[in-house]
């Protein structure tokens, strides 16, 4: 199965990543984490992967590819891959799609996500009281959510013009929306069906 997960912060894409995952056999593939990796291992592409994070601004373009897209390449000839967070920008939309197309694949669905700004903003500040990551600091997330609405948000309509997109109401508890998601891919006659 080949999925993408487009969701604005506080969403719960990693966590309804790691459970499609799971359930599917897929490979789970977050870019945030990729990125928090490769910040973490230093140097000065590090350095300045680290400075976007902090700001909460997306991180340049082909910086997110040279690291997503060997990442890539070895998940879809496996059991295929549930991207979180990648693409998150329409160039990265059109690189993703001329990747899949290299490879001889196709996505069979891009999963939306969506929450009232005011519950996306509620849970960072949660996960903030709880010790959560440096990004989670009300002007940092107050800045995520808005590069999502200017930037991200754009990749709604490209996916739904492409047939492909699947809007699911994050607004409830963590196993109604892994519910939710499973019976909408379950009714969609997907290629690579026999992974469901
Ligand atoms: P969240 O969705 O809660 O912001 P992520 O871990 O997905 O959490 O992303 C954290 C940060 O990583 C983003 O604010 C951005 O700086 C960077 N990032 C993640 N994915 C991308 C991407 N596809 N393109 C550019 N930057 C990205």
């Amino acid at each position: 199965m080949r999925l993408l997960l487009l969701a604005p912060p506080g969403a719960g894409k990693g966590t309804q990543g790691e459970r499609l995952a799971d359930w599917s056999g897929a490979r789970h593939i977050a870019a945030g984490d990729l990125l928090r990796a490769q910040a973490r291992a230093g140097g000065a592409l590090g350095q300045q992967i680290t400075a976007y994070q902090a700001r909460g601004d997306l991180v340049p373009d082909q910086i997110v590819l040279d690291v997503l897209t060997p990442v890539v390449v070895e998940a879809a000839a496996e059991g295929g891959y549930i991207l979180d967070g990648f693409p998150r920008t329409l160039p990265q939309a059109t690189a993703a799609a001329e990747l899949a197309a290299r490879l001889g694949v196709t996505l069979d669905a891009a999963i939306y996500l969506y929450a009232p700004e005011a519950v996306l903003t509620r849970r960072l500040l949660d996960r903030a009281s709880q010790g959560g990551r440096s990004d989670d600091k009300a002007d940092v997330i107050r800045h995520r959510l808005q590069v999502f609405a200017e930037t991200t948000g754009l990749l709604v309509p490209y996916y739904t013009e492409r047939g492909i997109l699947v809007a699911v109401d994050a607004d409830q508890p963590p196993d109604s929306v892994t519910a939710d998601i499973q019976s909408r891919l379950s009714g969609l006659s997907l290629p690579g069906g026999a992974h469901l």
